[in-house]
């Protein structure tokens, strides 16, 4: 027909299609969660929108999820009658990818050697849709919009190109079949052919999707004849509206795996509810490893919200700090009203109140895991610790919290950081502040000459080398009543009495000379002193109590101010 086109796909999604074809990823029977999981979504955006919008025109009294077998085609199709997709939305969502971090992810895995680690990147990105082209040879995307009257035809075996065509006769919604590769290659260990393993995999990955899945089979009748009859795969029940003891491990990641789109577990799971004037479920999860977005302006933050079981918004920010953005999950709030705005809820009162409980439990957790699981706090620190820092500056309310959460690289241990409490432990006698430095890297914060007089007085120093740092450290100011003092500022005064009468005799002496160089750096520098700081070099340049540390400077400069 001269309504067929061939398309090229965008070149990240041709990349990304060709380690799918070629299949980098072990486990390969996750394609069929992608594929439930986008139906999930587009059943949940049809019931949302014939909610908001009473003009559209389409029948939402039983939607679903169809799975259906071809044994002799070797085929396999998952079916919803959901939001469906117009011509352009399938050539700009099936075509192109548009999830930030997709170019830094491309660099990783042509960086990365080893087939794990690639392996791991994949699933930490979530390769959606194209994890078909693991089991299929060819995929064929057949959609109608709901509200419009044609539909879409959409086909490709993965390569290079995919076309499209206008149908008629497109049901509204989308099914999606898979041309299965043949069963007997080395590298597909499953029949997705067979009822059974269908049936194991949405029991394993989606028993939780809130729509039925069904699939009609085959049952032995009467006298040798076979009957047909169509079953329900999936029990359907709303994870946090269970109470905890009803609820196990494995189906907690699994729904986690659903709402994050990871495919990674989790490292925390906290399920909690909140009664009284404003009732709510919530079930948070705390990612093992950071996303490729997280300090991406695009980047997705906040949680899913929903209202009595009903999906209302992914990515719901008001729920969720900006510093805490790396938390994903539900939270169910049964007294709001479906047609809740997002400019609506950074206002309303009630959320606000849900919103300081969510994030006293999240920081209770973490205060608790890094108690009691030091090594998974060890895993988080180091995934989101920079992000935590950010609090800091956004979250008074919880600063004293958030101080003692801090790992901080010192001067004592290059391999173990220390917390604020402990490095107050160990202050020496005498010693009133809290010492830092800050730049780029241990390293060059290492060989500072700002170091010496530290180092030989046997004083510990806070390392700290995220752009944050420099922040964070001049708001907070002090912790447990001794100031935070930068080593690179002002005169820090390190001088026992019979030290400060040396220092006085050989002022005098060298008065002259001080004058002296004083005027002939006058262009560069406020004042030449004497200093206890140095022990092996013989000058080093400081900033004023009140100046910007070196590293702040280049910020601003860097940033053009
Ligand atoms: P993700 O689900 O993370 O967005 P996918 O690759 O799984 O990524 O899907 C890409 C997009 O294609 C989805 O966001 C959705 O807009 C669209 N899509 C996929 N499957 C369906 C479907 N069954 N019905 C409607 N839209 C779909
Ligand atoms: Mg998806």
């Amino acid at each position: 027909s001269d309504r067929v086109e061939t398309l090229e796909f965008q070149a990240e999604a041709r990349q990304l299609l060709q380690l799918m074809v070629h299949s980098i990823y072990s486990n390969k029977d996750v394609f069929l969660r992608e594929l439930i999981s986008n139906a999930s979504d587009a059943l949940d955006k049809l019931r949302l929108e014939s909610l908001v919008d009473k003009d559209l025109d389409v029948d939402t009294a039983d939607l679903h999820i169809e799975l259906e077998i071809d044994k002799d085609a070797r085929t396999l199709t998952v079916r919803d009658n959901g939001i469906g997709m117009s011509r352009d939305e399938v050539v700009g969502l099936i075509g192109t990818i548009a999830k930030s971090g997709t170019a830094e992810l491309l660099r990783k895995l042509r960086e990365s050697q080893d087939a794990a680690a690639s392996q791991e990147l994949i699933g930490q990105f979530g390769v959606g849709f194209y994890a078909t082209f693991m089991v299929a040879d060819t995929v064929t995307l057949v959609t109608r919009r709901a509200g419009q009257s044609g539909g879409t035809r959409w086909e490709s075996a993965g390569e290079g190109t995919y076309s499209v065509e206008s149908v008629d006769d497109a049901p509204q919604g989308t099914s999606v079949t898979l041309h299965l590769k043949p069963a007997d290659t080395e590298d597909n260990l499953h029949d997705y052919t067979a009822e059974w393993t269908v049936r194991e995999i949405v029991k394993r990955y989606s028993d939780f999707i809130a729509w039925p899945i069904r699939m009609t089979v085959e049952r032995p009748g009467e006298e040798g004849a076979t009957t047909t009859e169509t079953q329900t795969l999936n029990s359907m029940k709303a994870l946090w509206a269970r109470s905890r003891d009803e609820v196990d491990e494995a189906e907690y990641h699994e729904f986690y795996k659903h709402v994050a789109r990871d495919w990674a577990d989790p490292l925390e799971t906290i399920h909690m509810r909140g009664e009284g004037t404003f009732e709510y479920e919530a079930l948070l999860f705390l990612p093992s490893h950071a996303p490729l977005d997280l300090f991406s302006p695009q980047g997705h933050r906040g949680v899913q919200l929903y209202v009595k079981r009903v999906f209302i918004m992914d990515d719901c920010d008001a729920l969720m700090p900006n510093y805490l953005r790396f938390v994903k999950g539900v939270v169910d709030a049964h007294d709001l009203s479906l047609n809740i705005s997002r400019e609506i809820l950074q206002q309303d009162r009630q959320i606000r109140a849900v919103r300081r409980r969510l994030v006293k439990k999240v920081l209770a957790t973490l205060t608790e895991m890094k108690a009691e699981r030091a090594e998974a706090y060890r895993t988080f620190w180091g995934e989101f610790g920079a992000v935590l820092k950010e609090g800091l500056l956004e979250d008074t309310d919880n600063s004293e919290t958030l101080l003692n959460l801090l790992r901080l690289a010192s001067t004592r241990d290059a391999d173990e950081p220390t917390t604020l409490a402990d490095y107050v432990g160990r202050m020496k006698d005498g010693q009133t502040e809290i010492y830092y430095a800050t730049g780029d890297s241990r390293g060059t914060i290492e060989n500072s000459p700002h170091l010496e007089a530290f180092r030989a007085k046997g004083y510990e120093v806070l390392i700290l080398t995220d752009p944050v740092d420099e922040v964070w450290v001049e708001r907070v100011g002090a912790y447990d009543g001794k100031t935070l003092r930068s080593v690179a500022k002002g005169q820090v005064d390190l001088e026992t009495d019979e030290e400060k009468a040396k220092t006085d005799q050989e002022r005098k002496e060298y008065a002259d000379l001080l004058t002296w160089m004083s005027e002939a750096l006058a262009d560069s520098v406020k004042e030449v002193r004497l200093s206890s700081r140095l022990t092996t070099s013989p000058a080093c340049v400081v900033g004023d109590a009140h100046d910007m540390t070196p590293t702040l400077e280049k910020m601003y400069r860097a940033m053009g101010q």
